[in-house]
């Protein structure tokens, strides 16, 4: 063991760079710091070593105790709409952007924390986390990539011996956060709030170096940009809506650039198909219902051209038609991504017929949700209904007579059983399981957090031991509600 300090290369770029929205800023002391939970392959990936993260001083460093020296942690300035109501300046009220640095791959990430102290942006808030909320998002954004769906990480959680008031007093923890950045929709409305062209102008070349290179040759680079951040936002809100995940928070300050999710507060994994599911205690009318997460975020990329309008063009009129075209690459962009993935996920090729595949998708989705029917455990009990084994699907469903119609018009298109079972996960993180972990978390027993972590990070192998892991909740478990009190 040793207790050297941590040498690690950090830079400064985001605070070199866009000094306007960078506060030099420093943790909070922890009174007691202990490392709950270290992701050894994500720390190998960025070419930290695990042994010495679990030391007293790799602790400190990943509360930003223990700062390497050339590193200068900052708190960023955003803005944001929060439910459609504009809020000029948030901030990371409870966070700090230790640094960048370039993983074993070459790719240059963020270290970040969540939950290390008031900042000048917490406003009210106290600056702090607690312990299950910072393990439910390293449970759910780890879960989310071993599913292959871009997502920041998270590379350990440590309980700082520190309470936190919520309804009641609660174990403080800091998240060690990795991400491609930290740059949102919001980052850019915040610039375009400071009627500051240059600063709009810097970020628009910082977010293509590190993003969207590809926009720096193009004829015309802030609009190749915006292009490239719709693209991404489709692709990554079909993969959502693919495993049924319901992020619950989709405002604009919790919508990155790069294409990653980013922020797992009230999120969930929606269980019964159905399109108006939400769980968040603070989503009264349900603006991000499962089914509305589309809409959402495509509202959100007109909230970002709003914001890129003076980079697209000096005459307003000119740049809004500009938008508006650039815009209208989503819906298409999404459609064909969901579509897409949908046909994999019933096992037909990219080749399958158009007009037919969507009106088998179509099908099933109105099937599924008349019958409440669990969204993860039929797309898997496909699996085997392509191999003729089709009672696991019927069992999950009430109108037989219409599955077993849908089923014999899909499997005549000879559907890849195979292909199937490596996209449709055997197991997400289920909600009363997560509740079931973090619970026993909060108590001191680290056991089943470690044990769903193993169940969700290999989501497509089915496996002997793990199948309370695959089922869904039980009915006395209720209707789910999670809460933003993170
Ligand atoms: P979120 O809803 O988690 O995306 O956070 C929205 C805004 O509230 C961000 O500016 C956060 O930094 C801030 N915030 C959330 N919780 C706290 C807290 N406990 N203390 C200070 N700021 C917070
Ligand atoms: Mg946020």
């Amino acid at each position: 063991m040793t207790t050297s300090p941590v040498s690690v290369a950090l830079t400064t770029s985001f605070a070199d760079t866009l000094p306007e929205l960078a506060l030099a800023w420093q943790a909070e002391e922890a009174p007691d710091p202990t490392l709950l939970t270290l992701n050894e392959p994500l720390a190998a990936e960025l070419g930290l070593d695990p042994d010495q993260l679990r030391t007293p001083e790799g602790v400190a460093f990943l509360l930003g105790r223990s700062v390497p020296s050339g590193a200068r942690p900052v708190a960023q300035a955003y803005a944001g709409h929060q439910f459609g109501g504009y809020s000029p300046r948030l901030g990371d009220g409870r966070a700090l952007l230790l640094g960048e640095l370039t993983d074993t791959e070459g790719r240059l990430r963020d270290l970040h924390l969540k939950g290390s102290g008031r900042t000048p942006f917490a406003r009210g808030g106290d600056g702090l986390a607690a312990v299950g909320p910072m393990l439910r998002e390293y449970v759910v954004s780890e879960a989310m990539h071993a599913l292959g769906i871009p997502t920041t990480r998270s590379l350990a959680v440590v309980a700082t011996g520190r309470d936190v008031r919520r309804e009641t007093l609660l174990p403080g923890a800091v998240l060690t956060r990795v991400a491609a950045s930290h740059l949102r929709v919001g980052t850019f409305q915040y610039a375009r709030g400071l009627d500051d062209l240059d600063l709009l102008r810097r970020l628009s070349d910082a977010a293509i170096q590190r993003h969207h290179p590809s926009a720096r040759d193009a004829q015309h680079p802030p609009r190749a940009l915006y292009e490239a951040v719709v693209a991404a936002q489709a692709q990554l809100v079909a993969k959502w809506m693919l495993v049924g995940f319901v992020h619950g928070v989709m405002n604009t300050d919790n919508m990155t650039i790069s294409g990653e999710t980013i922020d797992y507060g009230p999120c969930a994994f929606m269980e019964a198909y159905d399109p108006a599911c939400v769980h968040s205690s603070i989503d009264e009318g349900g603006r991000y219902a499962y089914g509305n997460q589309p809409a959402a975020a495509e509202w959100n990329l007109a909230r970002l051209a709003e914001a890129m309008l003076p980079l697209l063009h000096e005459d307003q009129e000119i740049a809004i038609s500009m938008a508006v075209e650039s815009l209208g690459t989503f819906r298409p962009l999404y459609v064909e991504a969901l579509l897409s993935g949908m046909r994999r996920k019933i096992g037909l090729p990219p080749s399958a017929d158009g007009a037919e595949s969507t009106a088998l998708v179509e099908e099933l989705l109105g099937l599924m949700e008349a019958d409440h029917v669990d969204h993860t455990s039929f797309f898997r009990a496909l699996g085997q209904a392509a191999r003729g084994e089709v009672e696991a699907a019927r069992s999950l469903v009430v109108d037989l007579a219409r599955v077993d119609a849908w089923l014999a018009r899909w499997r005549a298109l000879g559907p890849d059983a195979a292909a199937m079972d490596r996209v449709n996960p055997v197991r997400i993180p289920r909600n009363h399981l997560v509740e079931e972990a973090l619970d026993a978390a909060t108590a001191g027993d680290l056991a089943p957090v470690e044990r769903l972590l193993e169940a969700v990070t290999s989501p497509y192998d089915e496996r002997a031991g793990l199948e309370r892991y695959a089922e869904p909740a039980p009915d006395q478990f209720g209707p789910y509600v999670t809460f933003c009190g993170t």
